[in-house]
């Protein structure tokens, strides 16, 4: 049976940096909804072109445009055994979309909760491979050289919609639009919750250990 995550949180809570890490160790399928806008950007594509006036505004990419690219993700090979997902669902048309998309497959939302404050603090020192997309922090996770990705090298830059003016747009954006779907699946009694302000490695330890109770429940 396929496992799927769904890795909820606010902006700059820290889901990219854990889905990685979650897929790479249980061997599933990293589907960042974000990442797949950025790369189809750095392509040049039509669906890059649409999205990219809504995510320099700190806005959604409307839901059509999302679940289409999404589900055909999903449907590649590497996620036949399961996935993580990044950024998705985060509104509750999304939600709904991707339940009836799922059907009978078991589903584990995890929450990674972090308060305004700090995440407002984290953005900050935020900086994005411009290559692969791992994120560093100049602070809490710097990189071992000066404006390179740790892991490929790339060059470091900060994104366009971490700026400061969007990233309050964006902390709106979830408190009006995906706020509802963690409701939702917290109403299901579905919902894990992990503290998100401890280090990485504990938020890791947490959400490892929150994956493994659902799936012995
Ligand atoms: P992220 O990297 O997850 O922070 O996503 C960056 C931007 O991509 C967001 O601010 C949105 O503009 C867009 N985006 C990513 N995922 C979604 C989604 N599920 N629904 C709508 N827009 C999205």
């Amino acid at each position: 049976m396929a496992t799927v995550v769904i890795l909820l949180g606010a902006p700059g809570a820290g889901k990219g940096t854990q889905a990685a890490r979650l897929a790479a160790a249980r061997g599933l399928a990293h589907v960042s909804t974000g990442e797949l806008f950025r790369e189809n950007l750095r392509n040049g594509t039509p669906l890059g072109v649409q999205a990219r006036a809504f995510m320099d505004a700190g806005k959604l990419v409307p839901d059509e445009l999302v679940l289409e690219m999404l589900f055909e993700r999903v449907a590649r090979p590497d996620c036949a055994r399961g996935y993580v997902l990044d950024g998705f669902p985060r509104t509750l048309p999304q939600a709904q979309a991707l339940g009836a998309r799922l059907g009978t497959v078991h589903a584990v939302p995890i929450l990674i909760d972090v308060p305004d404050q700090v995440l407002i603090e984290r953005f900050g020192g935020r900086v994005s491979c411009t290559a692969c997309g791992n994120v560093h922090h100049l602070v809490h996770s710097p990189p071992r050289s000066a404006g390179k990705c740790d892991r490929c090298g790339g060059e470091l830059v900060r994104r366009p919609d971490d700026a400061p003016e969007v990233v309050g747009q964006r902390l709106r954006v979830y408190a009006d639009q995906t706020a509802p779907v963690v409701r939702q699946y917290e109403s299901q009694g579905a919902l894990r919750r992990v503290d998100g302000r401890a280090s990485p490695d504990q938020v890791f330890q947490g959400i490892t250990r929150a994956l493994g109770a659902a799936e012995a429940a």
